[in-house]
């Protein structure tokens, strides 16, 4: 069963920087009130593992979700599985850029969940796609820097040995996605664990070398990078 040390040993070994810059710097001044997309829960409201909850909770640095809905606080609450809890930060906004040390593995991994073949095989990272109009990072996959790749790597690698139900969840969102981008005919980018960009084909997961370049930009960026000076729009207002 997974420990508090555990987690502890986890944060230690998943701390590298996922982009060359502050990407919350490059989202928030496109969110209400300038505040990153991850880091408004009503975006995306994270999940601890128990135990990392119990690593966090003297911290003071984090709650347990409760939406002023109880209704959708029972939903969210229902469909978590129960070594899990759904939790947000307890401090002010970006609360993190202070107290790096404590975020939590899916916030160390978002946009990021590990991506894993027909057959099972976990080949590295692809993301939630669902956060593509809104996440900087999902339109530069190629500013993502090989240190994180591969800590992330060895994270989930290590998740998996503590909670193996983990791989089947991981392996069903793979499943899922591979569905959504058939539909859409589009093939998935994938940041493998051997340190090349792949693009998978939806209908048999045949992988086939990619261009980091020519994966897609997205919603405002994609906008930004069609400006005469890119980088000056997304330096933000
Ligand atoms: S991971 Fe994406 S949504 Fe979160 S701060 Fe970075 S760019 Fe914004």
């Amino acid at each position: 069963m997974a420990t508090p040390d555990d987690f502890a040993a986890l944060y230690a070994r998943f701390d590298a920087a996922m982009t060359d810059v502050d990407c919350g710097a490059k989202c928030a001044p496109y969110n209400e009130y300038g505040v990153p997309f991850c880091c408004d829960p009503r975006h995306a409201v994270p999940t601890l593992y128990r135990a990392e909850w119990d690593l966090l909770r003297p911290t003071g640095l984090w709650r347990l979700w409760q939406d002023d809905d109880p209704g959708e606080t029972q939903r969210l609450w229902a469909e978590t599985p129960s070594y899990q809890v759904p939790a947000v930060c307890a401090g002010p906004s970006r609360m993190c850029a202070a107290h790096r040390g404590w975020r939590s593995i899916v916030c160390r991994s978002f946009p990021f969940f590990p991506y894993l073949s027909r057959e099972g095989a976990f080949l590295g990272l692809t993301y939630y796609w669902q956060y593509e109009d809104r996440c900087w990072v999902i339109s530069h996959l190629d500013r993502v820097q090989p240190a994180y790749r591969a800590q992330f790597v060895a994270a989930y690698e290590r998740l998996f040995a503590l909670y193996p139900q983990e791989r089947a969840t991981f392996r069903h969102q793979s499943i899922v996605m591979r569905r959504v981008f058939g539909r859409r005919h589009r093939e998935i980018p994938l940041l493998h664990r051997d340190g090349g960009y792949y693009w998978v084909r939806p209908r048999d997961g045949a992988l086939r070398p990619a261009r980091p370049a020519d994966f897609p930009k997205h919603g405002v960026y994609a906008l930004a990078a069609q400006m005469p000076f890119p980088d000056e729009m997304e330096d933000g207002p």
